[in-house]
């Protein structure tokens, strides 16, 4: 079936002052229609800067898409000018942040803030729009009524449900949320991301849910690529990344889930940091913190090695 969204050979640098930063490095991803994607890893392994560039929104200078292509319902979107940028932004693809008031307008009403995504994608009026605002409130568990009411005057997770509403209320192709519930206590948590996935099965929207957590992977992702350094280490559905694991940084990341108990820090990372993205270690970049490096991890780049149909490693382990 054909993809909705086709990254192939993506690589994003910046320029910064010590070095070119490898952000995104040799990135091949697919989502299929109503299908969700989880891109995992640490600060820093280039999540983000990934979502930016789906959006064409990578800060230029220092940032730059210097390779590759990203077909959305199969058109090069890096081949497409500002204006029709514009109208897929918002509008076929939305993007929803890890905190929510970088993306509500705190002098606004909530009502008038959705009411403005409506009105620019269907005809109606201003009562037309309020009315269809109170409905997407109401879907995202908040009464129509609080459609008056401003940002200030919510909670932590109600805010983030109106960005959920926002972000919904001109039905999306495809959805981008970076991080959406990392700021959020864990009870409530739980609720954004319940209401997340009745939406998707609701709107159809695929998704891409930028993620440190895998226990949010395990909740609502339908496929999961694992990023270390600016690149895809692991590519493969749920459920082989949880029941067989190869990349030993997804194995690390296994072993690092800490107790329910000791709910802080989800997910502590292996041994040693990442990194210093300006000068990458030679050979495989995770060698100096890999486990079952052998001499030839520091000498030789490992290419994405198909193990099993569908299910990718970047290790020279796996490469015959
Ligand atoms: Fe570890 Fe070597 Fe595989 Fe890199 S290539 S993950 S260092 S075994």
């Amino acid at each position: 079936k054909e993809n909705l969204l086709e990254i192939r050979n993506l690589a994003i640098h910046y320029m910064a002052e010590d070095g070119t930063v490898r952000a995104v490095e040799d990135m091949n991803l697919e989502v299929g229609t109503g299908e969700t994607l989880g891109l995992v890893g640490e600060t820093g392994a280039g999540k983000t800067t990934t979502a930016l560039g789906i959006m064409q929104l990578v800060p230029n200078p220092p940032g730059k898409i210097v390779d590759g292509e990203i077909f959305f319902e199969g058109e090069d979107l890096l081949k497409k000018n500002q204006q029709e940028l514009r109208k897929i932004r918002g509008n076929k693809i939305s993007m929803i942040f890890q905190d929510p008031m970088t993306s509500l307008n705190p002098v606004m009403t909530v009502g008038d803030q959705i009411g403005e995504v409506i009105k620019l994608h269907q005809k109606v009026n201003a009562k037309e729009a309020l009315i269809k605002a109170q409905e997407m409130l109401e879907k995202v568990g908040i009464p129509g009524a609080r459609a008056k009411d401003y940002p200030h005057q919510f909670s932590g997770g109600m805010r983030q449900r109106v960005v959920i509403a926002i972000a919904l209320a001109c039905n999306p192709a495809l959805l981008i949320a970076d991080e959406p519930t990392t700021a959020l206590d864990v009870t409530i948590q739980a609720q954004v991301l319940e209401l997340m996935k009745n939406l998707k099965k609701e709107f159809k929207t695929s998704m891409i849910m930028i993620t440190h957590d895998l226990g949010i992977v395990a909740d609502i992702c339908d496929k999961v690529a694992i990023m270390y350094a600016g690149k895809v280490v692991e590519y493969t559905d749920k459920r082989s990344l949880f029941t067989a694991p190869k990349h030993p940084y997804t194995v690390g990341l296994f072993n690092s889930i800490p107790n329910i108990e000791e709910d802080e820090d989800r997910l502590k990372p292996i041994k040693g940091l990442m990194p210093d993205p300006t000068n990458l270690p030679s050979g495989c970049p995770f060698h100096p913190r890999c486990p079952k490096a052998t001499e030839e991890c520091s000498k030789r780049v490992p290419k994405a090695t198909e193990v099993e149909p569908g299910h990718y490693v970047n290790c020279l382990l796996y490469e015959k």
